[in-house]
């Protein structure tokens, strides 16, 4: 990193997915005098793809919602078209443990209720009162409050605590490592929170579902991800933008500077020589950071702003890939939820080969284990080996699995994953209200709108409009 000062037009703070999106849509626009400073070595936040025996294998997120475009758009814009690859749906399914055995969630299930009734009667996950007390929902007419409410108090009082503490929470847990009595069911379910408010859940999903049926497409995959792991588009848009990022270089301080503003940047190389610091000179200014590294940044700036934004919550979240060879014996599907009060602290396990075939060779199988959240945030402090240990034994609980993995991997994610609780309309609003106050500011990442993949592509594309436009 120069130590000599910088003047740029727009600074980017954080090389995550959304700060490098908000990068290419400058460039795409034709827009060539920004900046983009990234703590770590390396670009790409969460979005990380590493090696394990020879397999590459995902320590953060490993594939994107189909339904929604912006990642699946950005990979084909990036030349990445032939490297995607869709999930294996004929064999989807997901096993719950609940009372010492995998039950198979019924088929249609739409994360708070049954899709298809039928399924659900069949099924052995839920006991008798748990379904009658669905059906009951089925041919309610009551309609959920305009008020804002958390998942949990929703479920709980339409189709019982058995569906809440056996399937939602779980479910919840699984996408966003969050508490379903905390989650805001309008910020993170909004279409369902919508059907909720005009009558049944259970009815509202069915008649979607015959509709979707009416429509004669090809069927989408429900989960997109790349041949050789999700960095592959890190690399693609890394490489697009390398004259104008610059690594290992941390922002510790921004303050207004005329009608722009100032940021003190520190070299994180290791072994770099100590206080080798940089400043640098913008008129305009995209934090694409987590919500709380923002507020620290802004603080100085806009006390106000900077509180709404340290308010937005966080849970924090592992990984652990363990690959095995010979295959040992599974059951079908993408994997195991386990909900809480199971006596287990796993919160999920993928089974890679079978989600994405194409991405394990033949005879290997690649598990995916997640700890942490909101409820087992002391999961990250455990040692490498007393989490190995930990996740060899309870696979052995719930998949039998004797055999030793040929290998593991595990990465820690400290403060991650935004947590949309019960106010965070109100609180977005607040953020949108002071940062009107900034015209120069724009705000992106997986605190707003969204904290999946395509989300935070959306959002660093939005940012970077704000000043293009203007
Ligand atoms: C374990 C896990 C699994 C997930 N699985 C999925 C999935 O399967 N599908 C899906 O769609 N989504 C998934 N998500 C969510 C999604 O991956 C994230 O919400 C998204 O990638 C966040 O991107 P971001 O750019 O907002 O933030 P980040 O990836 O957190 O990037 C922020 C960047 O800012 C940098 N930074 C921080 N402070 C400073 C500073 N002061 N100066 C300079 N740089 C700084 C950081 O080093 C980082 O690179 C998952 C998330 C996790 C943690």
């Amino acid at each position: 990193m120069s130590s000599a000062p910088l003047q740029t037009d727009i600074v980017i703070v954080g090389a995550g997915i959304a700060g490098l999106a908000a990068g290419f849509e400058l460039r795409r626009r034709g827009y060539e005098n920004f900046r983009l400073l990234e703590a770590s070595e390396r670009p790409g936040g969460v979005v990380s793809t590493a090696h394990l025996a020879g397999i590459p294998i995902e320590e953060g997120p490993d594939s994107f919602l189909t339904e929604k475009p912006a990642a699946l758009e950005l990979c084909r814009a990036l030349g990445l078209g032939e490297q995607l690859i869709p999930s294996h749906d004929a064999a989807r399914r997901t096993w719950i443990w609940r009372k010492h055995r995998l039950r198979a969630l019924p088929e249609g299930w739409q994360m708070l209720a049954p899709a298809r009734p039928l399924a659900l009667w069949r099924s052995n996950l839920l006991s008798w009162p748990a379904k009658a007390r669905i059906a009951r929902e089925f041919f309610s007419s009551a309609r959920a409050p305009e008020t804002e409410t958390s998942v949990g108090a929703l479920v709980r009082s339409r189709l019982g605590a058995e569906v809440l503490d056996v399937v939602v929470a779980p479910l919840l847990s699984g996408v966003y490592g969050g508490d379903a009595d905390e989650l805001s069911l309008d910020a993170v379910l909004p279409r369902l929170a919508q059907m909720a408010r005009q009558g049944s859940l259970g009815r509202g999903l069915w008649r979607a579902r015959r509709r979707r049926g009416a429509n004669t497409g090809a069927a989408r995959p429900l989960f997109t991800t790349l041949q050789n792991g999700l960095s592959e588009c890190i690399t693609a848009l890394a490489a697009r933008l390398e004259s104008h990022i610059e690594t290992r270089c941390r922002v510790s301080r921004i303050t207004k500077s005329g009608e722009g503003y100032q940021l003190e940047c520190h070299d994180q190389a290791p072994g770099s020589p100590a206080g080798r610091s940089l400043q640098i000179h913008c008129r305009k200014l995209i934090l694409a950071l987590p919500a709380w590294a923002a507020a620290e940044l802004l603080r100085e700036l806009d006390g106000e702003l900077a509180a709404q934004l340290a308010a937005v919550p966080y849970a924090s979240s592992l990984t652990i890939n363990l690959a095995y060879s010979p295959a040992p014996p599974l059951p079908d599907g993408f994997g195991v939820l386990i909900p809480p009060g199971e006596g287990l602290r796993m919160r999920a396990c993928t089974f890679i080969q079978q989600k994405f075939p194409a991405r394990v060779p033949a005879g290997w199988a690649l598990l995916r284990v997640f700890y942490g959240g909101v409820r087992d945030s002391e999961a990250l402090a455990l040692s490498d080996e007393e989490l190995l240990a930990l996740a060899t034994g309870e696979l052995r609980t719930i998949l039998g699995l004797k055999q030793p993995p040929a290998a593991g991997h595990i990465r820690r994610w400290p403060r991650a994953m935004a947590q949309y609780t019960v106010g965070h309309g109100g609180r977005q609003q607040c953020i949108q209200a002071a940062l009107a106050r900034h015209a120069g500011l724009a705000l992106a990442g997986n605190a707003y709108r969204g904290i999946g993949i395509s989300d935070c592509i959306e959002s660093g594309y939005a940012a970077a409009r704000k000043f293009i436009h203007a």
